[in-house]
C-alpha cells in the first residue's frame, strides 16, 4: 500500500504529466481513500467501471478517460452527478490520464497498441509528437493495404473501416491511438503509406483516396484498451498494490 499522494506522484513522473497540452485536468481528478490498496484501471470513468470497480472493493481507479473536460459547462448533472456519487459515496480516489498516457514510450497507449500489432515505432510526429511512425517488428511488411487491415482485425477482434486500399506492399505505417483523426495529414507528411487510428470522419475518407495513403479506422476504445493497464500495473508492482484491469466493451 502506498500514500495517494506518493501514487500520485510517481504517476506525474513516470508519464511527465507537466509537458503536456491537454483537453481536460491529468492526475488525481476525485479524491478518496488516503491510502492506495486496492487499484483497478480502465478506459473510461463511466458508471459501469465504477460500479465493477465497488464491487471488488477499490480504492482508486486509474483511466485514460476521466470526467473533467474542456468544453463541459461544469453543472453536476446527471450521469455526471451519478458517477460523482458514487465515487464520492466509497471513498474512490479517480486518477487519470490522458495524452500523457498516450504518449509514455514504452508503457502508454501507443506504445502498447504497437505490442498488441507487431510494430515498433522509429520515429514520432504531429502535435506534442503524439504520432507513431515506425513499421512491423520482423521488417517484412504487408502485402497491401487489405493484409494490414485484416492483421489489424484478428489483433484486435474488432472490424476495421479501410480507405483507400491500395494494392501496394506497406512498409511504413503511423499509428495514434482514440479520437486522432486530426493527425493523419501529418502522418502523411511524415511519410506514412498507411495510417492506423481509432476512429474515422468524413473529411479522412477523402484524404486518404486523394493522397494515396491507406486509412485504417481500428476503434476508439480497442486501440486504447492496452496503456492504462501497462501503467496500472507498473505502479502497483512498484507499490506493491492489488490491481485488476476491468474492460467495459465498447462498440466505438
Ligand atoms: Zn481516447
Amino acid at each position: 500500500m502506498t500514500d495517494r499522494s506518493e501514487f500520485v506522484q510517481f504517476l506525474d513522473t513516470l508519464l511527465e504529466a507537466g509537458r503536456f497540452r491537454d483537453y481536460g485536468p491529468n492526475g488525481l481528478q476525485v479524491e478518496g481513500s488516503a491510502t492506495v490498496r486496492r487499484l483497478v484501471s480502465g478506459v473510461t470513468a463511466s458508471r459501469a467501471l465504477i460500479e465493477a470497480a465497488i464491487s471488488v472493493g477499490a480504492d482508486t481507479i486509474l483511466v485514460h478517460h476521466g470526467l473533467f473536460w474542456r468544453g463541459h459547462d461544469g453543472r453536476v448533472t446527471s450521469w455526471l452527478k451519478q458517477r460523482l456519487a458514487l465515487l464520492l459515496a466509497h471513498d474512490i480516489n479517480l486518477v487519470a490520464y490522458h495524452l500523457p498516457l498516450d504518449a509514455h514510450m514504452t508503457l502508454g497507449n501507443n506504445a502498447q497498441l504497437a505490442v498488441q500489432l507487431g510494430l515498433v515505432a522509429r520515429s514520432r510526429f504531429g502535435d506534442q509528437e503524439l504520432g507513431c511512425l515506425g513499421e512491423r517488428v520482423d521488417g517484412a511488411g504487408f502485402a497491401d493495404a487489405q493484409a494490414l487491415a485484416s492483421h489489424v482485425q484478428t489483433k484486435l477482434n474488432r472490424p476495421v473501416t479501410l480507405v483507400n486500399a491500395g494494392d501496394e506492399a506497406i512498409t511504413k505505417i503511423a499509428w495514434c491511438s482514440g479520437g486522432a483523426q486530426g493527425h493523419f495529414e501529418a502522418a502523411i507528411a511524415a511519410g506514412a503509406q498507411a495510417y492506423l487510428t481509432g476512429e474515422i470522419s468524413e473529411p479522412q475518407a477523402h484524404l486518404a483516396r486523394e493522397c494515396g495513403v491507406a486509412y485504417l479506422a481500428c476503434g476508439h476504445h480497442a486501440t486504447e484498451r492496452y496503456g492504462a493497464p501497462a501503467v496500472a500495473a507498473h505502479a502497483a508492482a512498484h507499490f506493491g498494490l492489488a490491481h485488476e484491469f476491468i474492460d467495459i466493451d465498447n462498440p466505438a
